[in-house]
């Protein structure tokens, strides 16, 4: 240790530097409370009026006389915070520009860390049933059910059916519901790693053997684990995970759209005979805090989790497992603007983890990266079974005969006609929310907007209301034109996922018709139930957003069909081809994964463009190299950086004039050969009331963006209402 390294531990009486959570800008100086106080302890503290959690941080700054300093009020009752996430913290917090504060935030998103009685009551399905049946009672009583036997608190059960603390109460006197007395964080289950997986196939056992010998190492490593959807991923990673479980080593597996994934769950519990834990806003507080808690005690081995997980205080972390690594869900676009995927690269060399990121359509980063050899690469060629890739075929919509205000043709009717006669399923996938994106007036030729927002509202025909998909501002469907008061002219434009599941229960109204639309469901339990009965075979036509192209497996589903794939193309977005070809590719390989073969119909009126090709021939090397090339060319990611800047204020004038004076004193940027465009009104121009001028940082590969862009903010001062927003490796410019 160097002499400069500050004391592992802080006596008594010793001044020591304490992170809070609040907005401040920097660490305050604290005695060490009486028994003192390791480096990482969390604590409460006294800050003016308050008492705030805190974590020890470092030495004293020293800039408070000692005479002056408060003492720590108490050391919670929690392992110190490790040195390992404290520094991956301060480099995430580096990184992304963030406060150390606000991370320490994302860190602790626990319900009352440290406090709270060891015991707490917990409720359980009783014996009997109430003599009066109310819809109420009925709706908790099946909450409870779908917990299967798990217990919840009170207040949590009262929430999550949706109904008052007394029908609760009225349950626990009826003897309906028992009260037992449950420790606050129960251990889980042990999870054996030592059961026998599948029998390999010769590829999957190739890929495993690699992964489970970059997990016996040790050390750092990273992999590129790309493979066609049902080609085995998932059992040849978790092959991986056995690994690391059985050198009692932890585990984190981070998947899109966490809430979703019971399959997987179920999954794991078959191959280590027991759940792991679950990290993700879908469960309990209850569950929350004994995750949080059972992590930092290293009695959690596995933890299945969202982006978030990745702040969890994982005592000896030895694999990271990003599922889907492409998903831009992984990118967190309010708060802290981290992209999940990339620190997971970053946790696990400073923790000296595997990191395994698995897709079958890899983000062009995660390409390039095992191109250039940072990355190694497994690639598993071939689906698991007989079964074979569906076939993909273009259906050209300038030589179909389309009625207005249909969406479906002739052809992708016929296909999903023969389909249903098989007794099998079809699938049609449009990526729109809603009834229909935009709604004129035929009068006058109005378009309904938002108030607070550039942006159109749409049509939600099952909530009657129009909503704005920027602020989520809602209103009801109005009968006259808001601005020539024309009555019933309102006419609606393009379809959503809600027109065409009308149209398809006008072609076929025997069917049975199901819509995956994430804003249908109230919770994500009941589209998790939704999903179920899919592959249980309930529905003859699903008709989804691109919540239908993760992961799930509906064994029925034999024909998927793309109602628009020009849909995105056009965007001026620099990855709008590849989200295209990432989108299509992966709902179509939805289709044919039991023994019957599949088909996926893409409709589209351009056949000829280079994007539906490579999606239609399947060259994906070649459509990764020509986007590297065409990127490599331009300077841009991941051949170049980028950064977003966006400003913001109720008045245009003043986010503009800020963006103005920025653009001007570029020297800090010119420096690093960074160069800034803009000021412009962002794509979305106003949000919420807030007018939006963006400006954007383009730096060559290897120069100090970060720091450039503080040394280039720093003496331009936010006054009045202004805000400003950092977004290093920007996923979307809107
Ligand atoms: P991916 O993650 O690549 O989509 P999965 O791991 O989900 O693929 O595999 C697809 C299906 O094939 C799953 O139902 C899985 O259980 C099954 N499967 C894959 N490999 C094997 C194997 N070697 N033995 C038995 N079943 C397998
Ligand atoms: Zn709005």
């Amino acid at each position: 240790m160097l002499a400069t390294d500050p004391p592992e531990f802080f006596d008594e009486g010793t001044p020591c530097g304490v992170l809070t959570a609040e907005p401040l800008d920097r660490v305050l100086d604290y005695l060490a409370p009486e028994g003192g106080a390791w480096m990482g302890a969390f604590v409460e503290v006294p800050l003016g009026p308050r008492r705030v959690l805190g974590v020890v941080w470092g030495k004293a700054e020293g800039s408070f006389p000692r005479h002056k300093l408060r003492p720590v009020i108490r050391v919670l009752d929690v392992a110190p915070m490790r040195a390992e996430l404290r520094d991956f913290l301060s480099r995430v917090a580096d990184y992304t520009l963030t406060p150390l504060p606000a991370m320490l935030r994302l860190a602790t998103r626990v319900p009352d860390l440290g406090s709270g009685p060891a015991m707490r009551k917990l409720l359980y399905r009783g014996e009997s049933l109430p003599a009066r049946m109310t819809e109420a009672r009925e709706k908790v009583l099946a909450v409870c059910d779908s917990y299967g036997g798990a217990g919840l608190t009170p207040g949590e059960l009262a929430q999550a059916a949706g109904v008052s603390s007394g029908v609760v109460r009225g349950l626990v006197q009826a003897n309906a519901l028992i009260e037992r007395e449950a420790p606050r964080d129960q251990p889980y289950p042990r999870l054996d790693p030592a059961r026998t997986g599948p029998v390999l196939t010769e590829d999957q056992e190739a890929a495993a053997t690699a992964l489970r010998a970059g997990v016996q190492g040790c050390g750092y490593g990273a992999t590129l684990l790309k493979g066609v959807t049902g080609s085995g991923k998932t059992e040849v990673y978790l092959e991986a995970v056995a690994e690391c479980l059985a050198q009692g080593r932890q585990a984190l597996v981070l998947l899109p759209e966490i809430a979703l994934s019971a399959e997987f769950l179920t999954r794991v519990e078959a191959r280590f005979g027991a759940r792991p834990a679950e990290w993700h806003s879908g469960v309990t507080l209850s569950e929350r805090r004994r995750c949080w808690h059972m992590v930092g005690r290293a009695e959690a081995q596995l933890v299945v989790g969202a982006r978030s997980a990745l702040f969890l205080p994982f005592r000896d972390l030895g694999l990271i497992v990003v599922d889907e690594e492409h998903d831009s869900s992984y990118k967190q676009e309010e708060g802290v603007l981290y992209n999940a995927r990339d620190m997971a690269v970053l946790r696990a060399a400073m923790g000296s983890a595997q990191v395994i990121l698995a897709s079958a359509t890899p983000s062009l980063e995660t390409w390039a990266n095992a191109e250039a050899g940072k990355y190694a690469r497994l690639d598993l060629v071939a689906r698991f079974g007989p079964n074979e890739l569906p076939q993909m075929r273009a259906i050209d919509l300038r030589v179909e005969d389309m009625p207005t205000n249909r969406w479906i043709s002739p052809s992708l009717q016929a296909a999903v006609t023969a389909r249903i006669v098989e007794g099998e399923q079809a699938l049609l996938f449009l990526n729109r929310r809603g009834y229909a994106p935009l709604t004129v007036c035929r009068a006058c030729g109005h378009q309904i907007e938002c108030s607070d927002c550039d942006a159109r509202m749409v049509e939600h025909r099952f909530l009657r209301r129009l909503v704005c998909h920027q602020c989520g501002a809602s209103r009801p469907m109005p009968e006259a034109c808001p601005s020539c008061e024309a009555e019933d002219r309102l006419a609606p434009v393009g379809p959503g996922v809600e027109r065409l599941e009308e149209e398809t229960r006008a072609l076929w109204p025997k069917a049975r018709v199901a819509v995956l639309s994430s804003d249908l469901f109230g919770t994500a339990r009941a589209l998790k139930e939704q999903i179920a009965a899919i592959a249980a075979g309930e529905a003859d036509i699903i008709i989804g957003t691109q919540i239908v192209a993760k992961g799930h497996n509906f064994p029925a589903l034999t024909l998927v069909g793309v109602i628009d794939a020009d849909l995105g193309l056009s965007g001026s977005d620099l990855r709008a081809a590849e989200r295209v070809f990432q989108l299509v590719r992966q709902v179509s390989g939805r289709a044919g994964r039991a023994e019957k073969p599949g088909v996926a119909l893409i409709q589209t009126s351009q056949p000829e463009h280079p994007v539906i090709r490579a999606i239609l021939s399947g060259a994906e090397e070649e459509f990764w190299r020509s986007e590297a090339a065409q990127r490599k060319t331009l300077g841009m990611p991941p051949f170049g950086r980028l950064a977003g800047i966006v400003i913001s204020a109720p008045a245009l004038e003043p986010a503009f004039a800020l963006g103005t004076e920025l653009a001007r004193a570029d020297a800090p940027l010119r420096a690093i050969g960074a160069q800034v465009f803009g000021p412009a009104p962002a794509p979305i121009a106003r949000i919420r009331g807030r007018h939006r001028v963006r400006l954007l940082v383009k730096a060559p590969k290897g120069a100090g963006l970060q720091a450039a862009i503080s040394d280039w903010l720093r003496p331009h001062k936010l006054k009045g209402d202004l805000r400003l927003s950092v977004d290093i490796d920007p996923q979307s410019f809107f």
